[in-house]
């Protein structure tokens, strides 16, 4: 089982293409609708009184578990976001916390007992408080956004101390690191505590860096893109969710013992999942683009994907 720890949002966003008013967004469940595709997920998160319920049905109708997703006294948290026709630049227009700043997340006797952990963009804070409540997870990861780095840099080193996988974009990783080279970037974060670090990129796909390894995937080839919002956590959700999938596979063939890191074929592997995911997402306002994806449909494009990427090296020599 994963557990994720996110934001539920109401967004506003406009794109070149359109726009939307007070949709169901945030982190947490983004990540949870491509994650679901692979394994079950638990969300735990805050809305306030006027989040519709027919957004916590839509989750729950598409397997996503809920029960830790507390209504609190107060306005729900709100977000608000524009893009410019170069899509990989987004401009926050708002960010107001409300319920979110006082959430203290308790999690249930289940829920403390998760495979697979994921910190999903929401206050370090709170990303701790989580995750010393689970018991022994075999993986951690997180992610994060500027808002924090900005405003909760400390918290965020400390969160990051403790997990071994990191997912963020590529603004994200230049403005956390100081580095404005990807690469060096990436190994600056490995020396804060993760020993994966991975970097989406938008339209240009994404980098994997551990200490020994450097991979790279494109992007899958898409013509229109409604709205990039949800794309990182749609990326992480479908990343995460291959890796609980190989994990449950792999025990299953019993060849589970200590919970180590994924192979490298593994974890190319779940770039590539991560990539297709964000795909479907971006093609669609809100979170619509996943609903109803299943995972011949991703397997289809991660397919498809490979044969973009692939080359015939002999023949170039
Ligand atoms: P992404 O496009 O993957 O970076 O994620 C955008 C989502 O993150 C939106 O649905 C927002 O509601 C949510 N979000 C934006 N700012 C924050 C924040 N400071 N904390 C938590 N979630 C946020």
């Amino acid at each position: 089982m994963i557990v994720v720890v996110g934001s539920l949002a109401l967004d506003s966003v406009k794109t070149p293409l359109g726009s939307a008013e007070a949709v169901l967004g945030g982190s947490g469940a983004y990540f949870a609708l491509a994650a679901r595709i692979f394994a079950p997920v638990s969300l735990v998160a805050v809305v306030g009184r006027d989040f519709p319920d027919q957004h916590l049905a839509l989750l729950a109708q598409h397997g996503v578990d809920v029960a830790a997703v507390e209504r609190a006294d107060g306005e729900s948290f709100r977000w608000g976001g524009e893009y410019a026709s170069d899509l990989n630049q987004r401009t926050t227009l708002f960010t107001h916390l409300n319920v979110l700043a006082s959430f203290q997340p308790k999690l249930s006797e289940r829920l403390r007992s998760a495979r697979q952990l994921f910190l999903a963009n929401i206050d370090p804070d709170l990303q701790r408080d989580v995750l010393d409540q689970v018991r022994g997870p075999e993986l951690v990861a997180c992610d994060t956004m500027n808002y924090w780095i900005a405003s909760k840099r400390d918290a965020l080193v400390r969160t990051l101390e403790r997990v071994q996988i990191c997912v963020l974009n590529d603004s994200e990783a230049r403005e956390l690191a100081g580095e404005a080279n990807l690469w060096r970037a990436a190994d600056a974060i490995l020396t804060l505590g993760p020993e994966i670090v991975v970097i989406k990129k938008g339209e240009h796909g994404a980098i994997l860096a551990s200490r020994g390894e450097r991979f790279t995937s494109p992007a899958y080839p898409l013509e229109m893109v409604y709205d990039p919002t949800g794309a990182g956590d749609s990326f992480a959700g479908g990343f995460i969710g291959y890796l609980a999938a190989e994990s449950a596979a792999a025990e299953g063939s019993n060849r589970s013992g200590r919970a180590e890191l994924p192979s490298s074929a593994v974890l190319r592997r779940a770039v590539v999942y991560g990539t297709v995911a964000a795909s479907f997402s971006v093609e669609r306002f809100s979170v619509d683009g996943l609903v109803g994806l299943t995972r011949a449909d991703l397997d289809r494009r991660a397919e498809e994907l490979l044969g973009h990427a692939r080359w015939d090296h002999a023949a170039v020599q």
